[in-house]
């Protein structure tokens, strides 16, 4: 039997493997493709501070980023911009390729082409169901982790992930695009945003997230691009992916956990999950691993796994929630009063200065934009079907 058995080999799983391997436990990591990496439907912008906490190798980086001009709907631009590197693009198939083999080097088992069905909880074990080549076969562990992504059956009974998007996303040749570029409106990304993130001097990834049709506003987004000559041509065809912008309901059970997208660890505001899948991994790791050694893997020891990452993320994650649902209720005229409202009063110059806007902690930004009283009383004015005055515990 092996201590433990992490369903999914991408980057959370593997950093959880990578963890407890090192750690001296016999770690299988079940993966349903041929093997780690391959084509995955991700942007791949990481911040400098995750790439400096997981030493994420330099083969892995494509590109630096130090800068990014988000326009309004009516075309009016705001250009984010710092002296150091503030993020950078990742090629997300090396990455998770990168990610498996230093996990491997701590010990680590991979079984790639195994699909896990069920998983069933016993007193002393668990067993987990797989396919492999048409065949069944069954695995015992001491304890599982679902890292599985978005979208898994496998965490039925632990509630839901009450709200997602789908993300949507393609390789294009450009020209004369040398900075990440965001772009608002409810014509592009109804509610979201649309992206085209150069990833060298000649190509880019060009995508948005929708709740609904996202082939249709990709089609639209890159005839637009097309036309003004920034695309020369795409590659390929789009890929699709959903995104959980709430946690799962409870991300933990007897000899179980859950990490990363499969939980919901994930960026409301954004999409962007892999830091955050990255640090719970850890925190998943970490209490596993002291269950394993007291052979007290009861659901309430695993409970303490639940509440670290809720304390480092639950209060940013609720915030950014509350952000995205503001954003949301948002038209067009009013996303442009709001934008051209920060710009004429420098609050985004004042926001950088303050160190409020990080890449990854949005939380801070948002709560002093709406405090903001120049903006408070521009949204006054709006008649947004929405309570500003919001307490977050
Ligand atoms: C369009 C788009 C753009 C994005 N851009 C960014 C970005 O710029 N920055 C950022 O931080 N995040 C971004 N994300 C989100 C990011 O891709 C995810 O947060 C990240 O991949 C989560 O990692 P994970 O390991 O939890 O899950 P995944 O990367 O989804 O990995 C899960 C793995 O488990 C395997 N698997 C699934 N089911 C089973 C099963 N039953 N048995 C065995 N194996 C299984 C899958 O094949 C997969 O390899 C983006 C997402 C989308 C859709």
């Amino acid at each position: 039997m092996h201590d433990v058995i992490i369903i999914g080999d991408g980057p959370v799983g593997s950093q959880v493997a990578y963890q407890l391997a090192g750690q001296g436990y016999d770690v299988v990591v079940l993966g349903k493709k041929e093997k780690p990496g391959g084509k995955v439907c991700c942007t791949g912008i990481i911040s400098q501070a995750c790439t400096n906490s997981f030493a994420i190798k330099e083969e892995v980086i494509l590109r630096r980023v130090k800068s990014a001009r988000i326009f309004s709907p009516s075309g009016s631009l705001i250009r984010l911009w710092r002296q150091e590197n503030q993020a950078c693009v990742i090629n997300r198939s090396v990455f998770d390729t990168t990610m498996a083999s230093q996990a491997q080097s701590k010990g680590a088992q991979y079984m790639p082409s195994r699909s896990a069905k069920d998983i069933t909880i016993n007193d002393d074990k668990v067993v987990v169901g797989a396919t492999h080549d048409g065949k069944r076969l069954k695995l015992e562990a001491r304890a599982t982790v679902i890292a599985a992504g978005f979208g898994t059956r496998l965490v039925e009974g632990l509630g839901g992930i009450d709200d997602f998007v789908v993300g949507a996303q393609v390789e294009v040749e450009t020209r004369g695009v040398d900075e990440v570029e965001v772009y608002l409106g409810q014509k592009i990304a109804p509610g979201f945003f649309a992206w085209l993130v150069p990833t060298s001097p000649s190509m880019a990834r060009v995508g948005l997230l929708s709740r609904h049709n996202p082939e249709f506003y990709l089609k639209n987004l890159i005839s637009s691009l097309h036309a003004q000559g920034r695309i020369t041509s795409y590659q390929g065809s789009p890929s699709y992916r959903g995104i959980p912008l709430k946690p799962l309901t409870k991300t933990y059970g007897k000899r179980l956990l859950v990490v990363g997208d499969a939980a919901g660890q994930v960026k409301p505001t954004t999409g962007g999950g892999i830091y955050y899948g990255l640090m719970c991994a850890d925190i998943a790791a970490r209490n596993l691993g002291w269950a394993l050694e007291m052979n007290n893997l009861s659901a309430k020891s695993l409970a303490n796994y639940e509440r670290e990452w809720k304390k480092k993320l639950g209060r940013e994650l609720k915030i950014c929630y509350w952000g995205r649902k503001f954003y949301e209720h948002l038209n067009d005229r009013q996303i442009d009063r709001i934008f051209d409202t920060t710009k004429t009063n420098n609050i985004d110059d004042a926001l950088l200065k303050a160190d409020d806007l990080s890449f990854d902690w949005h939380g801070k930004a948002i709560l002093r934009l709406i405090r903001q009283e120049v903006l408070a009383k521009t949204l006054a004015t709006m008649k947004i079907p929405f309570h500003i005055g919001t307490k977050f515990s």
